[in-house]
């Protein structure tokens, strides 16, 4: 059964605890279709995760770097997450067998995104959804809270964890065939208002 506040814990025990940040701003449809598939994908994976979502209010630039930092923020003071799962509202996993976890690395599950023909925009792409272990997020000092408006807070938060930084980690990724996601149609509003 799902306890209050989008948490639910396996039967077994779980090698990790996932916090689920979502950063979100008036997106209701979207979310809805985001919490039915993963909670009905995460519970099949057997672990103890947590969903957070994160909302900006206002009328002001979207600032999806700072509402990622909010969400491990709270989530820490909720309990000791091992992993945060930063998860775009419009993002659906097609695949069951994504397992959603963290290594020593970055994880990234998007390996093929049905906008672009199954394919990723291109190999250093780390947005839409990420997974990363919670000391290399401290590592990195999370994402900049500097990006108003769309775009670039991801690639900002790539170059943190490069081997052109101090961390040098390594992205990873599922097989092409299980790393397959949806986008849920938007109107790319936000994007007019670039920067
Ligand atoms: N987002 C939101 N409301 C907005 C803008 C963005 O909830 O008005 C969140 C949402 O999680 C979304 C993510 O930020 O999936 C990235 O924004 P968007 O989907 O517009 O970017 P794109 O798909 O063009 O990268
Ligand atoms: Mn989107």
């Amino acid at each position: 059964m799902l306890l209050v506040g989008g948490e639910w814990k396996p039967p077994c025990r779980s090698w990790q605890k996932l916090a689920i940040v979502v950063p979100y701003r008036d997106r209701y449809h979207h979310l809805l279709q985001l919490l039915d598939r993963l909670h009905a994908m995460l519970k099949k994976q057997l672990v103890h995760y947590k969903i957070f979502v994160v909302e900006q209010l206002g009328e002001g630039k979207f600032n999806r770097g700072r509402l990622l930092n909010v969400g491990v923020v709270e989530a820490l003071k909720d309990q000791p997450f091992d992993c945060f799962v930063f998860h775009d509202v419009d993002l659906l996993p097609e695949d069951d067998r994504n397992i959603y976890h963290c290594n020593e690395n970055v994880h990234h599950p998007i390996s093929a995104l049905d906008e672009m023909r199954y394919h990723i925009m291109y190999y250093n792409y780390l947005g839409g959804v990420l997974t990363i272990n919670r000391d290399n997020v401290f590592k990195a000092n999370g994402h900049s809270n500097d990006y108003w408006g769309w775009g670039n807070e991801d690639d900002d938060f790539n170059a943190r964890l490069s081997s052109t930084m101090e961390i040098g980690l390594m992205l990873t990724r599922p097989p092409e065939n299980i790393g397959r996601f949806k986008m849920v149609r938007h109107a790319k509003l936000w994007r007019e208002s670039h920067g």
